[in-house]
């Protein structure tokens, strides 16, 4: 491809674009494809010859398109968002023409420093202390990996990483019942072992029991294993309940225990003052994860993660071979010892086209419409008579489910709810997802796509009562 046939390719992608985010409510929300669907229409083998661009293009809308879910899709209310926005994806576009790789300072000095000050913008917009120092992660899942990690060498006096696990005593970790999952994975993946990762029980808000909490770790330290560290949940995944961070503060300082917080969605709910309630007793925190990817405007892939102590992480992370040496040596910041990959991309520049073309108070605002209209639905649901909240409302998410008067048996309920999902989903007008709580199959509608407006909402919502009621009216005849 030459400068000039790239300019025209390019620009053409750019028009490509911009028509897809006018478009993109149009198009149904989960793709309506079937397991095969795509991959029959795939050649077996790659062209020999080269191809014009305009058929990569026409097989894009052709082929791809239709198999595509739309996480764009103002009426997408599925899991968590990974909401995007135009600055965002100009600056990745930026960010692939440069293709820097930004593993040390000089390999991209202004990728290095930009990265550091975005860290500080962000540490202070969610209101976190000032001691802490932020390094951009793929995901929060590597994120809590670099924690765990850190936990397990101090837990070890470094020793974990020269000698392996097997002469230590157990390492044990804690959480709540309705942690994600990508802690268990973390915790297999650093060695420490699923069996020694505790689940903690969960209150009525399915928010981590302290006592319990503080219970397990006594009953290891007797049975002679070593409390490693602790995973607070601010947001779960399943409803977003928020884990009491000042009383598992206190347990973790009183028995020396590392404590990570998972912020991963809800975290960007803190650059709304009224909400910082949430990390109430985060001075005492020794890392924080949160995803600007899922619910800050910010393309996937971006997590942000805070550590009180970068020496933990650069005494577990960093290592120097002789081709990695630069003149700068320890006088600059080089964030290949702040992760697990060698390698990393230039994210930092699209957390600064999003927070400088939002602006702080743009983001606020975007994101208190977020909460409005899940606090507005919420109320929807709970005078209605036949569907039910199952979880408190703290931000955005609400589980709920479909409970016609006459019907009591918890198992029909839970099937009735799962075909209610399928038939909206089905519908391509709307994409929701579930989880249990309590044993209980619920209904997740979560709210924060960019484009996200409450005719939106209010459709999904009228739908989903519509197709509720048919069923039930099936049922009955
Ligand atoms: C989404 C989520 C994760 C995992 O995020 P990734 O960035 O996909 O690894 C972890 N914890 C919580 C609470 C989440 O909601």
């Amino acid at each position: 491809m030459t400068p000039d046939e790239f300019r025209a390719a390019a620009h053409r992608a750019v028009d490509w674009m911009a028509d897809y985010f006018e478009t993109v409510a149009d198009r149904p929300v989960r793709a309506q494809v079937r397991p095969g669907d795509i991959l029959a229409q795939l050649p077996d083998h790659p062209p020999q010859a080269a191809e014009p661009i305009d058929a990569l293009f026409a097989d894009l809308d052709r082929i791809i398109l239709p198999g595509m879910t739309h996480w764009q899709h103002p009426s997408f209310f599925a899991y968590f968002p990974a909401n995007s926005s135009p600055p965002s994806v100009i600056a990745e576009m930026l960010t692939a023409a440069l293709g820097a790789q930004c593993m040390s300072w000089q390999t991209s000095p202004a990728a290095t420093e930009l990265e550091q000050q975005v860290m500080i913008w962000l540490r202070t917009m969610l209101g976190l202390p000032d001691g802490f120092e932020g390094v951009i992660q793929d995901t929060a899942s590597t994120a809590t990996l670099c924690a765990l990690l850190s936990a397990r060498e101090k837990a070890t006096g470094y020793r974990a990483n020269v000698d392996g696990l097997s002469n230590q005593a157990a390492l044990t970790v804690y959480c709540s019942r309705e942690c994600h999952s990508s802690i268990e994975k973390d915790v297999m993946v650093a060695g420490i072992g699923r069996e020694n990762l505790r689940k903690i029980a969960v209150d009525e808000s399915f928010a981590m029991q302290p006592e319990d909490l503080e219970q397990a770790i006594r009953d290891d330290r007797a049975a002679g294993k070593t409390p490693a560290a602790v995973v607070a949940a601010i947001g779960t995944t399943g409803s977003s309940a928020i884990d009491p961070l000042p009383a598992i503060a206190k347990i973790c300082d009183r028995h020396g225990l590392w404590l990570h917080v998972d912020a991963a969605w809800a975290g960007s709910a803190l650059i709304l003052p009224e909400h910082r309630y949430m990390i109430e007793g985060i001075e005492r925190a020794d890392s924080f994860v949160f995803n600007p990817h899922k619910w800050l405007f910010t393309n996937f892939d971006c997590s942000a993660y805070f550590i009180r102590d970068p020496d933990t992480l650069l005494r577990t992370l960093s290592i120097l071979p002789e081709y990695l040496k630069t003149r700068e040596g320890e006088a600059v910041r080089n964030y290949r010892d702040w992760g697990v990959q060698l390698g990393r991309r230039f994210r930092a520049l699209k957390l600064w086209f999003v927070i400088r073309s939002f602006g702080v108070a743009g983001l606020q605002e975007r994101l208190r419409q977020h909460i409005d209209m899940a606090q507005r639905l919420a109320r929807d649901v709970e005078a209605s008579d036949d569907f039910e909240l199952m979880a408190p409302v703290p931000l955005a998410l609400l589980c709920f489910r479909y409970r016609p008067a006459e019907m009591s048996d918890e198992t029909q309920i839970d099937a009735l709810n799962e075909q209610l999902l399928e038939s909206v989903n089905d519908t391509g007008a709307t994409y929701l997802t579930h989880t249990r709580l309590n044993g209980r199959f619920v209904i997740r509608f979560s709210i924060g796509q960019t484009m996200t407006e409450w005719p939106h909402v209010e459709d999904a919502w009228r739908l989903l009562q519509r197709s509720a009621r048919e069923l039930g009216a099936q049922l009955a005849s």
